[in-house]
C-alpha cells in the first residue's frame, strides 16, 4: 500500500543507522562543548516569515524548496529548512541581546522540499553553531577551528577541503555587483535563463551556477578581491592569519558566494571528493544583517551547518550496539531470582536481558541470538548455593560467581573487554 511507504526523501532510521547518526552528533555536541557552544533546540516549525525574511525571496530555499502550509487557526508555518534563522529568532525572542556573545549548538531534522538522491533528501539532519555578537575575525576563526576538530573527533577532517573566500563589507560587495552586472550584461546573450533571471535579482548567485555556459562566462569575470576595500582585506587577512596560526590548511575558493544581503566577510565551506555530487559536508558563514532584518537589535553572527547523512556516511563507521548480559534461569525459582538478578545488573549500568521461555537449548540460542557477551546461567542448584555459571559465548569458558558479587563482578569483566 502506497500510503505504508516513508514520504517520498524520507526515510526511517533503524537501530543501525541511528548508532551511527547518534555518533556523529554525540561526538559533535562533546566537541562543540570544548569550544563553549552549548546546545539550544528551537521549534521544527516557524512563522513561515522568519525563513522568507531571513534567507530571502529568491533563493532556491524558499522559492522551491520550503514546507509552507496553513494551521487550523490560519497561520502560516513553515517546517525549518535550516536552523540559523530559528537560533537567531529566539536570540531577539528571549531577549539574549544582553548576554551576547552568545554561543549554541544544534542537531535536529531539517526540510527541504528538493530532488532526493544519494545524500540528498526531504527531511534530513545537521548539525551547526552559531557564534552571536562578535563581530571580530577571531571569532570566524574560533568558528571555523570548531567545525575542523569536529571533522576530526568524526575522523573525516583528512577526507576534506576547506574552502575559503570572503564577501566583504557591503560597501565592497555593491561595488563589486555593479562590475559584475556590467559583465554579465555584455554577455547577456551567453547566459542561461536561469542566470538572465539571476541577473536582476540576485547577480552573485551566477557564480555558483551549475550550467557549463555559465561556468564558462564565469572563469572570466571580474574577481571579487580585486574589489573589496581596505577593511575587508583587513578583517580577511586577519581570518588567513589566525588558520595558519592554528595550521589549519584551506583553499582559497573566490567563486564560493552566499547569495543572500546579510551575508558578509567569511564564507567557507568543507568539501569532499569521497560522496559524488553532494560533496559539500559542512558550510557557513558571517550573517552580520540577519538579526537586525528579522526585527532584532543589529547584531553580528557567524556559523555553520553540516550535514548528518554526509558525515556519517563519510566516516563509514558503524558503531555496534552493546553486547548484552544473558541471564539464562531454569525453573521458577531461578526464574523469579532473574527478575532482580537483571534489574540489579541494570542498576550497575550493565546491559542485561532474561530469557523466559523454552528448554535450556532454546534459551542458550536466544542468549547467541542477541549476541550476548556472556550467559548467566542458573539452575535451581546454583541458586540453592547462591551462585551462578558465567559462561563467555565467544570460546565457551565457563565459572562459577557468587550472585550478591555478580553485578562487581561482570562490571570488572567486561569493562576489562
Ligand atoms: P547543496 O549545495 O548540497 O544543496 P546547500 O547550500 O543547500 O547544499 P546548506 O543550506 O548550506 O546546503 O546546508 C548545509 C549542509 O547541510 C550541506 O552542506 C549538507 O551537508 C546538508 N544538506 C543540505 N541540504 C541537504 C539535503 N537535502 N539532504 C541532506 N543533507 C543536506
Ligand atoms: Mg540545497
Amino acid at each position: 500500500m502506497a500510503d505504508l511507504q516513508p514520504v517520498r526523501g524520507t526515510h526511517d532510521l533503524l537501530p543501525e543507522e541511528m548508532r551511527a547518526h547518534r555518533r556523529v552528533s554525540d561526538l559533535a555536541r562533546g566537541t562543540a562543548g570544548l569550544h563553549g557552544f552549548d546546545e539550544i533546540a528551537t521549534p521544527i516549525f516557524e512563522f513561515t516569515n522568519v525563513f522568507a525574511r531571513t534567507l530571502g525571496d529568491t533563493s532556491d530555499v524558499v522559492t522551491k524548496e520550503m514546507y509552507t502550509f496553513e494551521d487550523k487557526g490560519g497561520d502560516r508555518l513553515t517546517l525549518r529548512p535550516e536552523n540559523t534563522a530559528g537560533v537567531c529568532r529566539a536570540f531577539i525572542s528571549n531577549g539574549l541581546a544582553q548576554h551576547a556573545p552568545v554561543k549554541y549548538f544544534y542537531s535536529g531534522p531539517m526540510f527541504r522540499h528538493e530532488r532526493p538522491q544519494k545524500g540528498r533528501m526531504r527531511q534530513f539532519h545537521q548539525i551547526g553553531i552559531e557564534l552571536i555578537g562578535a563581530a571580530q575575525p577571531l571569532a570566524d576563526v574560533e568558528v571555523i577551528a570548531c567545525g575542523r576538530a569536529i571533522l576530526e573527533s568524526l575522523g573525516v577532517a583528512d577526507d576534506t577541503v576547506l574552502e575559503l573566500n570572503t564577501l566583504g563589507d557591503t560597501e565592497s560587495r555593491n561595488a563589486y555587483r555593479a562590475v559584475l552586472v556590467d559583465y554579465f550584461q555584455d554577455h547577456i546573450d551567453r547566459l542561461s535563463e536561469d542566470s538572465r533571471d539571476r541577473l536582476t535579482r540576485n547577480p552573485m548567485r551566477i557564480l555558483d551556477s551549475k550550467d557549463d555556459g555559465d561556468r564558462k562566462l564565469v572563469a572570466d569575470a571580474p574577481i571579487f578581491s580585486d574589489y573589496l576595500n581596505q577593511e575587508s582585506q583587513d578583517f580577511f587577512g586577519a581570518v588567513t592569519g589566525g588558520l595558519d596560526a592554528l595550521g589549519i590548511t584551506y583553499k582559497l575558493n573566490p567563486r564560493l558566494v552566499r547569495g543572500l544581503d546579510y551575508y558578509c566577510h567569511t564564507a567557507f565551506e568543507f568539501t569532499t571528493e569521497a560522496l559524488g555530487a553532494q560533496g559539500t559536508v559542512m558550510a557557513g558563514g558571517r550573517y552580520d544583517g540577519l538579526i537586525g532584518m528579522l526585527g532584532g537589535p543589529e547584531t553580528p553572527g557567524i556559523g555553520w551547518a553540516a550535514g548528518i547523512e554526509r558525515l556519517a556516511m563519510l566516516s563509514g563507521v558503524m558503531p555496534e550496539a552493546d553486547r548484552p548480559i544473558a541471564v539464562v534461569p531454569m525453573g521458577e525459582d531461578a526464574e523469579r531470582r532473574a527478575l532482580t538478578l537483571v534489574r540489579d545488573l541494570r542498576k550497575a549500568g550493565l546491559r542485561a536481558e532474561s530469557a523466559f521461555s523454552g528448554n535450556m537449548k532454546k534459551r542458550m540460542k536466544h542468549a547467541n541470538k542477541i549476541n550476548a557477551v556472556v550467559a548467566v546461567i542458573l539452575g535451581d542448584e546454583e541458586l540453592s548455593r547462591g551462585v551462578a555459571q558465567v559462561k563467555t559465548l565467544d570460546d565457551g569458558t565457563q565459572r562459577e560467581v557468587a550472585l550478591d558479587r555478580l553485578a562487581d563482578d561482570l562490571s570488572v569483566a567486561l569493562s576489562q573487554g
